[in-house]
Order: structure tokens, then C-alpha cells, then sequence
């Protein structure tokens, strides 16, 4: 018998809009790894990279195993196989796969990674890494998966959420998810604060399952896997799911978010977080945005809040003179509009006064006073006092020194939830004999 050795099995970019998922193959990797005699040695992973740069397949999202196999010829013969025969190559997939016999991860792996969670790295970076570090690596169309690939391996977890995904048998691929609202709602309840953005209570909207034709039904995320396993007993669906897999993720920690931006770091589809003095009171444009620009030592940077954040009209409350810590992702400048950053979160540093100059007000009648004509002052119209000069009055400020962050139905994979703030897992709790991949019956 050859001796065991720990296998890295990193893939990314399967998927397309028309249908696919990563997550879906990573089920039918796990699913033939159960029957070859092979060890897992933690959940499957499933990491989500830097959400703004512009070729992302949806969320973004590689998937790492990480195995003990006596037979890794065979694997990863059979996995490449797998990639190609469950990637949507057609409609535009780039899929990678990278493999590593390594029991620990190179400093350089992690490095690769930490970079791709908020920068643009594009394929011939991850090539020239492959090549530099021996890697074997298998892609299809451009290999821009190799990117997501090598990143998911080399992650390091600083804090980490689960997400249970359940799958949908075949015959069921396409068609329309019907599951009980009052199900989501109640499994949401009673599940907290060890599940998370399940369901949007304020607009009445189901959070779990998605919308395109991938086999997805539903994806749970959460803290635990004893919470995630008694919430799919909550939940009611219309039809038979074919099983379900526990993935180890960053969602929900806003991992995208640990860079702070520098005049070098500022650069097209970047992530990350920077403070700045409100330049000019925002104004609001047509369908809701709002915009304003800030000074970051020196340098004007445009900010827009998109109205469906459900944060613009906290934006808006801004005014000239305001501190404010702020996070997102840049959109490259083109001819018409100049580079700007999107905003994620807001935090108020500092909340300047509103002062504003009025007319003034008469001690005795309470009345406010009328203009007499251009630098003449002002005078009561009901017992005629006069006053020479405007007041200043202070309004009150509608919004408050806190963070705030978007509504939860406009929260992106990466966005750390307000039950999660201050929460950091570090612990996990992978055990190999729960049921963290399970095939359901007939
Ligand atoms: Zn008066």
C-alpha cells in the first residue's frame, strides 16, 4: 500500500450566468471522494474573492478541498474529469484547477490569496505563480480560474461563517423554487443569532434560495453545523432535494474590506476602506443615488451610494465638514464620469454642527424678522425692533456617530451582517462523521 499524503484540490470560474455552479461540482467532487477511501480533513471551502472586479461569474466564489488519498493519480484523473464534464465552457466559463501535495500551505500561497480578496489579479499573474511554484494545473478557455484556484488554496481563515447548500435533483434544474416563506421566516427566529440573512423581515422577501438555473435550491448560512442541520428540518419545500453540503466560508466577515486604501492602492476595481472629510453636501440624482466627494489627505475621492443599499438616504444626511470612514469597491473612471468609489458601509468619525444663517427672530414677538432691502437689516414686522446681522441656528443632525451598513437584502456574500459584528469565529467544528455532505433517500 503507498503511504498517504494531504491533497489540495483548489477549482474556480465553472460556472456562467446560464447555469453551472462551483459549488454544485465541488458536491459531485465530495460525492466520488466518499467512495474512494479518502480522509477529509475540514469542510470544503468556499471563498469569495474581491466582488468588484468586472469579469466575476456571480459571487465570485473558488472552492478548496483538502484531503488525505493513498491513490492521488487516480483523484485527480478523475477530478480533471469532472471539471470539464459539470463547466459551462459554452456560456463563457474559464475554468481552473490547481493541485498541491503539500501537508502545509507556502507563505506565498497565502500571500497570492490575501491580494486576490481585494485587488484585480488577472490570469498570467496566477500562470507565472503556477509555473514559479510547481504547481500542477489544469484550465480550460482563458484560465481565469486559476486565479480563484490557487486562492482558495492558499486562504488562510482569520474568521469563518458556513453556508449549508442544498441541491435540487436534475430534473428539477431551471424550474421555479417554491418554498414556505413562513418556513424561512420561522427557521430565521429560531435559529438566531446562529444563522444569518435567511430573511428579509422588513420587505416580507425569502434570502436563501437563489434565481438563476443552477442547481442550487437553497443555501443556508450560519455559525454552527448543529443549527444549520436542525434549520433544514424548519424549512418546507414543494420538492425533493437530491442532498446537501457544509461549506467553511468568509462570507459575512467582510474580508474584502482589510485594505486600507493608500494613493498606490487606489486603483480601478480595488476593495477596501478609507477616511476622508465630506467635501460639499451630497446631492441625489435621478433613481436615488447619492453622491459627494471626500478628502483623503489631500486627494478628492467620488463617493456614490446606489439607492438600493437602503443607506442613501444616510448619505444623504451628510453635510460639508463630516468624518467619515468609509468601504466599497472602485469603478474605473471613464470619459464622462471620474473614478468612484461605491460604498459599502458607511461609519461616522465625526458629525460636524449644522449651522445655518437665518433671518432673525424677534425676543419679543417670537415672530422671525423681515428683511428691510439689501444691507439694511432686519426688522419685526408686529412691534418694529430692528437687528443689524443674520443669526446663526443649529439644526439638528438626522444622523448619528454609528456604522451604518446596507439593508440586508442588498448585502453581498462578503458583507458582515449586523448579528455578526463583533462575532469572530475561530474555532471549527469539523468532524467527519457528521453529516456535513449527505445524500438524501428516495
Ligand atoms: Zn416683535
Amino acid at each position: 500500500m503507498n503511504p498517504s499524503c494531504t491533497l489540495h484540490i483548489g477549482f474556480d470560474d465553472t460556472d456562467s450566468p446560464e447555469g453551472m455552479c462551483t459549488t454544485f461540482l465541488a458536491y459531485k467532487i465530495v460525492d466520488y471522494l466518499k467512495k474512494q477511501d479518502s480522509e477529509f480533513l475540514d469542510f470544503p471551502w468556499l471563498i469569495r474573492f474581491n466582488p468588484n472586479i468586472p469579469w466575476k461569474t456571480r459571487g465570485n466564489g473558488a472552492v478548496s478541498l483538502k484531503i488525505r488519498t493513498k491513490n492521488p493519480i487516480k483523484i485527480k484523473n478523475k477530478i480533471k474529469k469532472l471539471v470539464s464534464k459539470y463547466s459551462d465552457t459554452k456560456n463563457g466559463a474559464n475554468p481552473g484547477l490547481v493541485f498541491y501535495e503539500q501537508k502545509t500551505i507556502p507563505s506565498n500561497f497565502t500571500e497570492f490569496s490575501e491580494l486576490a480578496l481585494w485587488q484585480l489579479i488577472n490570469r498570467n499573474q496566477a500562470k507565472k505563480f503556477a509555473s514559479k511554484n510547481n504547481l500542477e494545473i489544469f484550465f480550460m478557455g482563458n484560465g481565469q480560474g486559476l486565479v480563484g484556484a490557487i486562492g482558495a488554496i492558499g486562504y488562510r481563515f482569520h474568521d469563518h461563517t458556513l453556508e449549508l447548500l442544498s441541491y435540487r435533483r436534475p430534473s428539477k434544474f431551471g424550474k421555479e423554487r417554491k418554498i414556505s416563506s413562513q418556513s424561512v421566516k420561522t427557521m430565521q427566529d429560531k435559529t438566531f443569532p446562529y444563522t444569518f440573512n435567511s430573511f428579509d423581515n422588513k420587505k416580507s422577501k425569502v434570502l436563501i434560495t437563489p434565481h438563476g438555473p443552477d442547481p442550487v435550491f437553497y443555501g443556508v448560512r450560519g455559525e454552527r453545523v448543529d443549527t444549520l442541520l436542525s434549520a433544514t428540518k424548519i424549512l418546507e419545500t414543494e420538492e425533493k432535494l437530491a442532498g446537501h453540503m457544509i461549506f467553511k466560508s468568509n462570507q459575512g466577515t467582510n474580508d474584502h474590506l482589510k485594505n486600507t486604501f493608500t494613493k498606490l492602492t487606489l486603483k480601478p476595481y480595488a476593495s477596501g476602506i478609507i477616511t476622508g472629510v465630506v467635501l460639499q453636501n451630497p446631492t441625489i440624482k435621478k433613481g436615488g443615488h447619492v453622491f459627494f466627494s471626500i478628502n483623503c489627505s489631500g486627494d478628492e475621492l467620488q463617493c456614490a451610494v446606489y439607492k438600493q443599499t437602503g443607506i442613501a438616504s444616510t448619505a444623504l444626511g451628510l453635510i460639508k465638514g463630516d468624518k467619515i470612514c468609509v468601504g466599497g469597491g472602485l469603478r474605473k473612471a471613464s470619459k464622462t464620469f471620474p473614478r468612484v468609489l461605491n460604498l459599502e458601509f458607511i461609519e461616522i468619525v465625526d458629525l460636524k454642527k449644522n449651522m445655518v444663517k437665518s433671518n432673525p427672530i424677534c425676543k419679543n414677538c417670537k415672530k422671525s424678522m423681515k428683511s428691510k432691502g439689501q444691507n439694511q437689516g432686519y426688522q419685526c414686522v408686529k412691534c418694529g425692533k430692528t437687528s443689524k446681522n443674520k443669526k446663526n441656528f443649529e439644526i439638528q443632525r438626522k444622523i448619528q456617530k454609528q456604522l451604518y451598513i446596507p439593508e440586508v437584502s442588498a448585502h453581498r456574500h462578503l458583507s458582515r451582517p449586523m448579528t455578526r459584528i463583533g462575532r469572530i469565529n475561530k474555532k471549527s467544528d469539523f468532524d467527519e462523521s457528521s453529516l456535513w455532505f449527505s445524500l438524501y433517500e428516495n
